[in-house]
């Protein structure tokens, strides 16, 4: 397979940085990455780019997994088990399962993203993580030339972490995931506990929740409090919520008694960052072209011709505010190329 030269990253990242691709190959086939020679070249996996901060150019090889397909592989007495290509929508994808009546995702419909790219940050929202739906997944090994099968203890899954993060994957990393297989147990039970989903049936006066209105109704809170990137380019959350010991998250409440924090399965306090960021007074308020997003604190916008420098200034600029204000460390959440 031959790559392209020189091409535009713009149409390929959610926050439109601007950079350009030495080479550029879209993988629509798994048969592709075993014809072409790629173990030597500086390269770049690339899924929706919808976790991405575009420094600049990149010199090397950009890989973009454009593998569609899915299916049921099997169904047992408890679950189904639904195979997708790497570069299949991760929200069309979610959407697709609903309407087949195979429930189970609907807590992550609309996050921006591909099927390829859910298990690396362990996407999650509203209450539920995609490793808890997740069987398997298949992966090109670029050392060893072969496709490995990995399951979920080999995928190291963490609060919005795996062992593909852990492991720096997409800059020369070993493996490139071309599908995931998910786990959707037949016996379902919505989950409602956070507060946004709770007050829209609480609205709209459902008594018994289907998957599908569910569905509708996280589509319906985060259309109402995030920007889309088509009209407003983002990167979705930007910063990762900072987890604290108790005592440390006891002194901020004592001087914060607002202080949203919710207790860890390890004792320490998971703290709200579009909180922090909201308080230390980013909301709404931009450096240059890029700002924080007027509804949501913790989405990071392009108001137009921003580039990747001016993506790290005003981050630089928001962690120093809320250090300065909470003495907590954000770090972001997008991968920076
Ligand atoms: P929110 O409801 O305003 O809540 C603010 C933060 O508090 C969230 O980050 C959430 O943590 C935490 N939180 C709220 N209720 C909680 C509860 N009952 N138990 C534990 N933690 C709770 O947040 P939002 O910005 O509107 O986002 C809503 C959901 O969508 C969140 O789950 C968020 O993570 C998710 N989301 C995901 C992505 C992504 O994966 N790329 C992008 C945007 C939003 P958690 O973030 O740990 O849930």
């Amino acid at each position: 397979m031959t790559p392209q030269q020189d091409v535009d990253l713009a149409p390929f990242n959610t926050l439109a940085l601007p950079g350009r691709a030495a080479r550029y190959l879209a993988i629509t086939a798994p048969g592709q990455l075993a014809a072409t020679e790629l173990a030597g070249s500086r390269r770049f996996v690339l899924g929706g780019g919808s976790n991405l901060v575009l420094t600049g150019d990149f010199d090397g090889l950009v890989l973009h997994m454009a593998l569609q397909g899915k299916r049921l592989v099997k169904e047992d007495s408890e679950a189904y088990y639904i195979e997708a290509g790497a570069g299949e929508s991760w929200p069309d994808f979610v959407q697709w399962t609903l309407r087949q009546g195979w429930p189970g995702l609907e807590n992550l419909s609309l996050i921006p993203g591909t099927v390829g790219a859910a298990p690396i940050q362990n996407i999650g929202a509203y209450g539920l993580e995609v490793s808890e739906r997740f069987h398997s997944l298949s992966a090109w090994d670029f050392k060893n030339r072969v496709l490995i099968d990995l399951d979920r203890e080999a995928c190291r899954f963490a609060y919005r972490d795996s062992l593909f993060k852990q492991q720096g994957w997409h800059l020369n990393g070993q493996l490139a995931i071309v599908s995931v297989v998910f786990r959707l147990p037949k016996a379902w039970t919505p989950i409602l506990r956070y507060a946004d989903l709770a007050q829209e049936f609480a609205a709209r006066q459902s008594a018994a929740p289907t998957p599908l209105a569910i569905a509708a109704a996280v589509v319906a809170v985060r259309r109402r409090k995030l920007p889309d990137p088509a009209q407003t380019p983002n990167a979705g959350s930007f910063f990762h919520n900072p987890v604290v010991d108790a005592a440390g998250a006891d002194a901020l409440a004592s001087r914060h008694p607002t202080l949203p924090r919710y207790l860890q399965p390890d004792g320490r306090y998971k703290l709200a960052a579009g909180w922090l960021i909201e308080q230390a007074g980013w909301k709404g308020k931009k450096l240059g072209p890029v700002g924080m997003y007027e509804k949501q604190a913790l989405v990071l916008v392009n108001h137009g011709g921003a580039t990747g420098t001016d993506v790290k200034r005003t981050m630089a600029a928001v962690q120093s505010d809320v250090k300065a204000a909470f003495a907590v460390e954000l770090t972001p959440e997008p991968i920076f190329l």
